[in-house]
């Protein structure tokens, strides 16, 4: 068996494609060098290195972990800007690193939440069991759907039918909005007019409960980013490739490499900010056109003092318009902290996102106050995120419009020229807009970069 073959397999049978440095390839001379310090970089960079490659780390922040980012402004209170779920545990890799690295994680039950009228009134027994009916419908009509129409179309297209067909009050249309405001349009980060509904049917999960890290999910970028050459602050700008091999040019420098992992967010690609030369194959550009860069973005909030239950883990708003402070995590029931995280996704956080920090302050506290009283306090401090206006993400997540689909996907992972290979979330067809996905991503592209040598 050849030597890499032999490391391959011992990373398959422990669980991991990151083997230790001591097995490593005596490969040595070829250098690699990775576009990105975000999950899917650094797990692309580690497995590299430790297959014996040099490995450089072009990164543009100040910071590893691109949109994993916890925030340590507020002492004792780190907060995740980015990804906060570990979506599903059981045989998940990134469960696996924190289990690994006894990295404290906790699990979020989404039953339990409490559920607020657009009146603020509580939702009563009848209530959720009606929401229930309205979730079961929901279900089985986007089914239908997948299984019986012959061409993609938007999730909201679908709606329309269900309301052509069904006498519903405009209180029930409002709680059919919530279910597919908090449980589609925050999962997808995308609007339900702009989501295909046959995108609901791909890709995969792990099984178990989702978690989150009560001390911050950068407690992962950490373990893997240790060891690796990260050069940050680096805005790559273009990227040259050919036989000869990779050339890098950042604003501050220019990098040569015999061949280049690219994990680019997807927004960043499609702003056309970092050129390739030459230009990317039709059909990587046409995915690059054709997949959405969605939107999710988050407020937190800290009080004086606790003033909403502390049973619930969620905290549900049935508001008037469609996903305007429609779901909160309270933090308080993690860490027991005064600290409520409001999300929003998809239209309502584009228009969010033009808003200055006061508005969106006043906002939040409008529906806040609907929910608990007039006399809710004011918020101590706040902490607001931008995804769509950052500049090395551009957005929050990809997914998929009607008429795309893994096909796609599969277009942009594709490596090009056996000199640039292609990671991120994005890329990952079985786990779109995860952590675990980007994760996974940078291991297949890590391993298509050896399968090519
Ligand atoms: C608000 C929010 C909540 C989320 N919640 C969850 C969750 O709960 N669970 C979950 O599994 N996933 C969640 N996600 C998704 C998850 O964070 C991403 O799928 C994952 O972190 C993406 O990793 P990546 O390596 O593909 O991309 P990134 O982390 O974006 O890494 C790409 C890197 O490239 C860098 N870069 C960009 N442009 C340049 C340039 N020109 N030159 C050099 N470097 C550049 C970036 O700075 C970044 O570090 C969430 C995301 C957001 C934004």
């Amino acid at each position: 068996m050849k030597r890499r073959e032999f490391l391959k397999m011992i990373a398959f049978m422990t669980g991991s494609a990151i083997v230790s440095g001591c097995d490593a390839l005596e490969s040595g001379d070829e250098r690699i060098l990775v576009v990105g310090a975000g999950i899917a970089g650094l797990a692309a960079a580690k497995t590299l290195q430790n297959w014996g490659y040099e490995v450089i780390v072009l990164e543009a922040r100040d910071r590893a972990g691109g949109r994993i980012w916890t925030s340590r402004q507020w002492a004792n209170s780190p907060l995740d800007m980015g990804a906060s779920w570990i979506h599903g545990i059981t045989k998940n890799p990134i469960a696996e690193l924190a289990k690994e690295h006894n990295i404290q994680t906790k699990e979020t039950d989404y039953e339990n939440q409490w559920i607020y009228k657009q009146d603020g009134r509580e939702f009563s027994a009848s209530d959720y069991e009606t929401l229930a009916e309205y979730s079961r419908l929901l279900q089985g009509t986007m089914g239908e759907a997948i299984e019986g129409y012959d061409e993609d179309v938007s999730i909201q297209t679908v709606l329309n039918e269900i309301l052509a067909s069904e006498e519903v009050s405009t209180a029930d249309k409002r709680m059919i909005l919530y279910l597919l405001n908090t449980v589609i349009e925050h999962e997808y980060a995308a609007d339900i007019a702009d989501l295909s509904v046959f995108s609901l049917d791909e890709g995969k999960e792990f099984g178990g409960e989702d978690v989150i890290f009560p001390d911050g999910y950068d407690q992962i970028v950490k373990v893997l980013a240790d060891g690796l050459d990260i050069r940050l602050q680096e805005v790559v700008q273009q990227i040259n490739y050919g036989d000869d091999g990779v050339t890098i040019t950042t604003d501050w420098d220019v990098y040569e490499g015999d061949r280049a992992v690219i994990t680019l967010p997807l927004g960043v690609l499609q702003s056309g900010r970092v050129q390739f030369s030459p230009a990317l194959p039709n059909e990587k550009q046409n995915a690059i056109h054709d997949l959405g860069m969605g939107l999710l973005d988050k407020v937190y909030l800290r009080f004086p003092e606790i003033f909403w239950p502390e049973t619930p883990d969620l905290l549900g708003y049935v508001s008037q318009n469609k996903g305007e402070w429609a779901e909160w995590l309270n933090i308080a029931h993690y860490t027991g902290d005064p600290i409520l995280l409001g999300f929003n996704a998809a239209a309502f956080a584009r228009t969010v996102e033009t808003w200055s920090d006061q508005q969106i302050v006043d906002s939040a506290m409008a529906a806040l106050r609907t929910m608990f009283g007039q006399d809710v306090p004011a918020p101590l401090a706040y902490q607001i995120t931008r995804w769509a206006a950052d500049p090395f993400a551009l957005g929050s997540y990809s997914y998929q419009p009607p008429g795309t689909d893994g096909e796609t996907m599969a277009a942009l992972a594709a490596p090009v020229a056996g000199r640039l290979f292609f990671a991120g979330e994005a890329t990952s067809r079985a786990y779109q807009a995860t952590v675990h996905g980007a994760y996974l991503s940078g291991l297949r592209a890590a391993e298509e970069l050896w399968d090519t040598d």
